[in-house]
């Protein structure tokens, strides 16, 4: 029999989608096969099945967070996060619709909700319910409501544990549905379970990530505020990383301290002893980078994402779509394409708002020599004597540039969200299949 790990991605991403089902509805089939207690009417027993399913999602949610590297693979971090987004508000709707549904059948229960009276398990869902309001409105109106990235992050966790807390001693605390005994084992697996992948995110991963530090070599300043970092390994052999992935690095801090970064590789994935990343400044941690000192500690998790040309090896050829900061990624699939001496073709299209801003734009034409690369510079802001491409990346653009075998070639795209988008409508009506396009949003958050 094949193993797990030799099946096509699409088969492992199909069984994990199987065992988060067969998680999220085992409450069910306890419940299914210990019956309801006598006396109870369907609305009773619908509405007690929405709590348990909706309160094992948002214990699983922790699974979906804890940067599970197996789990990721499969599937790369964006679609992990909009998983998560939306798998929160429909947990939230059930566990909503779950009292909901007993109010209005059993009008007496309205009593629970007062809060000095009520008893305790009614005390502990009143909670749950509200750390997760606060939670999903700081989620979502988190940029509105000008809450920083960090403490925000801090403040996501403490509630998501407390209100997967509050939900379990309440579903433990109602003594109807499941005797006590399958209802200890039950619930007291999900909470053990969500303990120990808090323990693994906040203690085993930063202590992992102690025993393979790495130094700071060099920063060297590149075009358009942009530096790059140049870590080496310390005392181990590096970390092996396919070209256009990611790591999360905590610079100069200890790693336990959970204030990190993601940031792409832009160097070769076959030197993995000599780790680049290039940075551009845009906020707070950012803007430290140009200080850094050669000999400063960093740590790194990862490696994470699936957007490299290495799943591809079938591929007849590339295009890599970048904007400004999007190049990141792209330039550690060239360099490793030009290590490896790949004879596939490369067309980079890389858009920028003026000529000086073109970060990488010497190396890039140093990697022409070394590679069947095609760069076309698209700028906003050209020169008086450019006879380049102007304005944004459109579909007559691409149009010019893409073979008219569109389905040959693997199509990668990292830029600023609006650019991403125009940029995949217009792949999409040049018929580009679906399944050849892949997209890295930086703004994940
Ligand atoms: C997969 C991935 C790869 C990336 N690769 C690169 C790269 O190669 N080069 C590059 O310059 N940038 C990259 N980024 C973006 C980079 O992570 C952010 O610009 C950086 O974290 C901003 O931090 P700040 O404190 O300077 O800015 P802030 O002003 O604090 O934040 C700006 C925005 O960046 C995001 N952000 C901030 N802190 C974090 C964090 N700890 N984790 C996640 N997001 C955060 C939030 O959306 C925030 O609103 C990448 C992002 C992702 C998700």
């Amino acid at each position: 029999m094949k193993s797990v790990l030799t099946r096509s991605p699409v088969a492992i991403a199909i069984a994990w989608i199987g065992l988060y089902l067969a998680i999220t509805l085992f409450p069910l089939f306890v419940l299914l096969l210990y019956g309801a207690p006598t006396g109870s009417t369907f609305w009773v027993d619908f509405s007690v099945a929405l709590g348990f399913v909706g309160l094992a999602m948002l214990a699983l949610q922790f699974a979906l967070t804890a940067r599970i590297n197996l789990i990721e693979s499969s599937y790369g971090i964006d679609i992990i996060l909009q998983f998560h987004r939306y798998i929160s508000l429909i947990a939230f709707a059930l566990v909503i619709i779950h009292p909901l549904i007993l109010f209005i059948t059993k009008p007496e229960t309205l009593g629970l909700l007062n809060i000095i009276e009520a008893p305790w398990r009614a005390k502990l869902a009143v909670s749950s319910v509200l750390a997760l309001i606060i939670l999903i409105v700081t989620a979502i109106g988190r940029k509105k409501l000008n809450i920083p990235y960090e403490p925000w992050r801090i403040a996501h966790g403490v509630l998501a544990v407390l209100a997967v807390a509050f939900g379990l001693g309440h579903a433990l605390g109602v003594s109807n549905y499941l005797g006590l005994f399958w209802k200890g084992v039950l619930w007291s697996a999900i909470a053990l379970f969500a303990l120990w992948l808090l323990v693994y995110v906040r203690l085993v991963k930063p202590w992992m990530m102690t025993r393979h530090p790495y130094l700071v070599e060099e920063v060297i300043p590149q075009r358009n505020k942009v530096w790059t970092l140049v870590l080496r390994p310390r005392g181990h052999q590096g970390m092996h990383f396919q070209p256009g992935q990611f790591a999360w690095i905590t610079l100069a801090i200890s790693p336990f301290r959970m204030r990190e970064h993601p940031f792409s590789m832009s160097s070769s994935a076959d030197n993995p002893e000599r780790l680049e990343f290039s940075i551009k400044e845009v906020g707070d941690f950012t803007s430290t980078i140009q200080d850094v000192q050669p000999g400063t500690k960093a740590f790194l998790d990862g490696p994470y994402g699936v957007f490299t040309i290495d799943r591809y090896w079938d591929s007849a050829g590339f295009i890599l779509i970048a904007g400004g900061i999007g190049i990141t990624p792209m330039m550690s699939m060239l360099v490793t394409a030009a290590d490896r001496q790949d004879d596939r073709s490369f067309i980079l299209i890389y858009a920028n708002k003026t000529w000086e801003d073109i970060t990488f734009r010497e190396e890039l034409e140093e990697l022409k020599q070394r590679l069947d690369l095609s760069v076309i510079h698209v700028l906003r802001e050209p020169p008086e004597d450019w006879s380049g491409e102007t304005g944004y990346v459109d579909r007559e653009l691409l149009e010019r540039y893409i073979p008219i075998h569109r389905g040959s070639r693997q199509y990668f795209i990292c830029a600023a969200p609006v650019m991403m988008d125009a940029v995949e409508i217009a792949l999409h009506e040049l018929d580009v299949p679906i399944t050849h396009v892949h997209i890295e949003h930086f703004n994940i958050v």
